[in-house]
This record gives structure tokens, sequence and C-alpha cells, in this order.
């Protein structure tokens, strides 16, 4: 599903290169769990960002489901990302002014889906959000806020969820319960998983925990 070779990143600053991902191999089978752990600083962010094709590696192989990311236009990659990704990012990232059905079935209106409605209904309700519908983000609590974010990225029924640091915004019962739902969700769905946290009780419920470590995966 995830396939990633000789994956290098770095940046520029003035006559420095940073280096923040220095050979990365990885595979990730269809509906396969992964968590990603790490000290802040190293990477965990850009690569989450590079397999969202929101970024582009400096050099190496990254391929998601069948498509080289590497080779794709903008345009083929905004769509790719509309059909086949989910992203739950820490700040939620809702749109403001859109209330909670109007922020789920946004993806699902750009794609010309006509049941949007209906179907950004339905997610909503299996987040157990049905009856803050018409709510504003600024209405809704961290915790619901990010259920709402949760059912926008599961609404396109993706093949890929990609989280990072869902519950680093959250109290620890609410992340957890957050957490809770994003799980039942993903593997009702066989939706294959890569998680960032900080957490090492919401790593541990992935099948598989890998650690970046100075630009490289090391054994977690
Ligand atoms: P993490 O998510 O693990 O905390 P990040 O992926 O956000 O780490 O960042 C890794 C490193 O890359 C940091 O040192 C950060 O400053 C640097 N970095 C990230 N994005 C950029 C950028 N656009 N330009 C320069 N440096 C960046
Ligand atoms: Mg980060």
């Amino acid at each position: 599903m995830i396939t990633i070779r000789e994956l290098q990143k770095f940046y520029l600053q003035g006559e420095s290169e940073i280096r923040v991902l220095n050979g990365i191999d990885l595979h990730v089978e269809s509906g396969e769990t992964l968590a990603v752990v790490g000290p802040s600083g190293s990477g965990k962010t850009t690569l989450l960002s590079i397999l969202a094709g929101l970024e582009q590696p400096s050099k190496g192989v990254v391929s998601v489901d069948g498509r080289d990311l590497t080779i794709m236009s903008e345009a083929a990659l905004g769509e790719f990302r509309g059909r086949s990704l989910g992203i739950v990012f820490q700040q939620f990232h809702l749109l403001p002014n859109l209330n909670a059905l109007e922020n789920v079935s946004l993806p699902l209106d750009i794609q010309g889906v006509r049941n949007a409605e209906q179907r950004a209904v339905e997610a909503l309700r299996s987040v157990g959000l049905e009856q803050r519908m018409a709510h504003l983000p600024s209405e809704l609590s961290g915790g619901e806020c990010q259920r709402v974010a949760i059912a926008r990225a599961l609404v396109v029924q993706p093949r890929v969820l990609l989280a990072d640091e869902p519950s680093g915004n959250l109290d620890v019962q609410t992340g957890t319960q957050v957490m809770d739902l994003l799980f039942d969700l993903v593997i009702k769905n066989g939706t294959t998983l890569v998680l960032v946290t900080h957490n090492r009780e919401h790593a541990l419920r992935c099948q598989r925990q890998i650690e970046l470590k100075g630009g490289r995966l090391v054994a977690s």
C-alpha cells in the first residue's frame, strides 16, 4: 500500500543544509496500522507530509496506493489526496465559517458527489455527533472538533488515513476517547493507518511501531 525507498528530505537554510530524513525505507501493507514515534523535530510531520503529497522528497521513491507521488503533477496530487487519503491534524484544521455538516461534506462536494449531505450525516453519526451537525467549530469542544475532523477524513472512504498527533491537543481522557473512535473506524473499514503519536499507549495499539531518530528509522 505504501512503499518508501531511500527517502531523503533536506532543507536549505542559507549556506547550510538541514537533513531531516536521511535514508528511509518503509513498506506498509494494505490494512496495516503503523505508529511513527520519535522526538520532537525528528521529521515525523515531514514524513507524513511527503506521504500526503503535500511535500516532495529531495531524493527517493514514495508510492502510495500504487501511485508514484514523486512524478505526479500538483493537480493529480490534489485529486489523489481527495479520493484516496484521509488526513487528521493535531490542530483539527476545520474551516471556522462552516458548520460541522458543511465541514464534513466539503471533500465530497469538491468531488461533485451527489448524495454528499447524506454521507456526511452518516459520517457524523459514526463519530457520535449527529446532535451537533449545525454547530460551528467555535461552538464545539476540542474533542468534538477532532471527531468532526475524523468524520471529514473518513467520509471519502479513503484507502489510507494519515494522522499527525490527533490527540496532541486534547486532555488525556478526551484524547483516549478520540483514539478509541479512530481505531474502531479504521479497523471496521480496513483502512491503512499511519499514526504519528507521542503517546506510547496509543502507539502500542497499532500493529507495528517505528521510531524516527537522526533522520533514520531505528528499532522501536
Ligand atoms: P516532528 O514532526 O518530528 O516534530 P518536523 O517534521 O516538523 O518534526 O520537523 C523536522 C525538522 O525539519 C525540524 O528541525 C524542522 O525545523 C525542520 N523543518 C520542517 N519543515 C521545514 C521547512 N519548511 N524549512 C526548513 N526546515 C524545516
Ligand atoms: Mg510534528
